[in-house]
């Protein structure tokens, strides 16, 4: 688990906010639920993949818990007991740490934050499409250049397997295989656990099916699935969902690859990941669970959401040379002389008021040193005090960064300075 040095902190706070000010935007509300649940409740549908990877302990009381490897079990939990009577749909947002004993590498962490959005209670394509928008306008946002969706639908692959005889156990582990991209070993399982020749021919081409146009890529499958009814309703519903985007004329790249699985099982619908050229692992994922809140005992309540790894969007606007506006103006306030200490206070007090972020120097360092300490840890401007400037009633404002600096009077750099943030790498 890691440090957030400040220049770090401020980027991932950056994007969480950005997030934030997504879900305002989107209409969601955000909840806070714990760090540590019950070790039951976050193994419950948890895919093995992450079961395995669970931080769980014993409590002093002697209750088996762990701490969250995601969200959607505590937004489930909720959703069963006391958000169960809230009237439909529910859009709920929630950002913070998660915990999974991944083996630490590029871009995975044993501590990692997310942002995490919920529709419950809508079964319909609108549902599917606002989270799809959504993360499409976060990512713009933040400013990153190149990414796309690999998209699948679950229900494709279940629909052949049902149809097979195959019980959802078995699926299971068959999807479990594709998660981790093993084709040929989840093919001879699916086979060993009874999958017809058909069966297997069929399977092999959903496995190769893959294309970003989607009525072209869709289409020759559609004829193979064609005595699979559960198979092409699938299909259809994953292609209405992308005609939707491109009626609303929402352009952004997709993949569809209907071999696509994801680690977690409770899945029911489309699936989708996030990715960038520059990383191997996706900076998203999300999907449809119709059957999650139920299992959790709650009433039948139809959902889609969607989390966002943030600390690998951060990784991904570095790779892609983002200017990301992730600290904002920041002014540092250096007196000469004893006389000019109050005024540099009270300047202080004024700039604050109008919600600009302001150090005093107060370490009676000279104007060189402390100038040099400022531009250390970024600061944006520096305003300099001293009896020349009292006696012309004015301070000198020096931009830090285009390092050039004027004389000019208090009401003019109280209006410069409480405009808004200016980008700073
Ligand atoms: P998941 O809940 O597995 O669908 O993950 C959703 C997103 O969370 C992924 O696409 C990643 O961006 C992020 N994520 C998952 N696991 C990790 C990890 N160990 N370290 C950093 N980010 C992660």
């Amino acid at each position: 688990m890691r440090d957030f040095l400040p220049e770090d902190a401020t980027r991932l706070r950056y994007i969480e906010t950005t997030a934030r000010e997504a879900a305002k935007l989107y209409g969601f509300q955000e909840i806070i639920t714990p760090i540590v649940e019950h070790h039951e409740l976050l193994a419950a549908k948890s895919g093995e993949e992450i079961k395995a990877r669970i931080f769980a302990f014993d409590d002093l009381g002697g209750r088996k818990v762990a701490l969250r490897p995601e969200f959607t079990a505590s937004i489930a939990r909720l959703m069963a007991t006391t958000l169960r009577n809230e009237p439909k749909p529910i859009r709920l947002f929630s950002t913070g740490t998660l915990y999974r004993y991944d083996e630490p590498q590029f871009g995975r962490y044993r501590e990692f934050w997310q942002s995490n959005y919920e529709i419950m209670g809508s079964s319909r394509l609108e549902a599917d499409v606002e989270i799809l928008v959504l993360t499409d306008h976060l990512l713009r946002e933040v400013g990153l250049q190149k990414y796309w969706f690999k998209i699948g639908h679950v229900g494709i692959l279940r629909g052949l397997l049902t149809e097979e005889g195959l019980e959802d156990e078995k699926q299971n582990s068959i999807m479990q295989l594709l998660d981790t991209k093993q084709w040929k070993k989840s093919l001879d399982l699916a086979k060993e656990f009874g999958l017809s020749r058909r069966g297997g021919e069929i399977l092999k081409k959903i496995f190769e099916t893959k294309g970003s146009d989607v009525s072209k890529t869709l289409k020759p499958l559609r004829k193979e699935l064609k005595n699979y009814p559960k198979s092409v309703e699938a299909l259809e519903n994953l292609q209405q969902i992308i005609d939707l985007c491109l009626a609303a004329h929402i352009e952004f790249n997709t993949s569809i690859e209907t071999g696509f699985a994801r680690g977690l099982e409770y899945y029911t619908g489309i699936i989708f990941e996030l990715l960038v050229p520059e990383m191997n692992v996706a900076l998203g994922g999300g999907g449809r669970y119709d059957k999650l809140v139920e299992l959790f005992g709650g009433e039948p309540t139809p959902a889609v959401g969607v989390a966002h790894g943030l600390d690998r969007i951060a990784l991904a606007a570095d790779m892609q040379n983002v200017q990301l506006e992730s600290s904002p103006k920041t002014v540092a306030i250096i007196p000469i002389g004893d006389e000019a200490i109050p005024k540099a206070i009270s300047l202080a007090s004024k700039l604050r008021e109008k919600g600009v972020n302001t150090e005093m120097e107060i370490m009676g360092r000279k104007v060189s040193t402390s100038l040099q300490s400022s531009s250390r840890r970024k600061v944006t401007h520096a305003i300099i005090i001293g009896p020349k400037e009292i006696e012309e009633e004015k301070v000198m404002l020096r931009d830090m960064i285009k390092r050039v600096q004027n004389l000019v009077n208090i009401e003019e750099v109280l209006e410069l300075l409480s405009q808004r943030r200016i980008p700073v790498k």
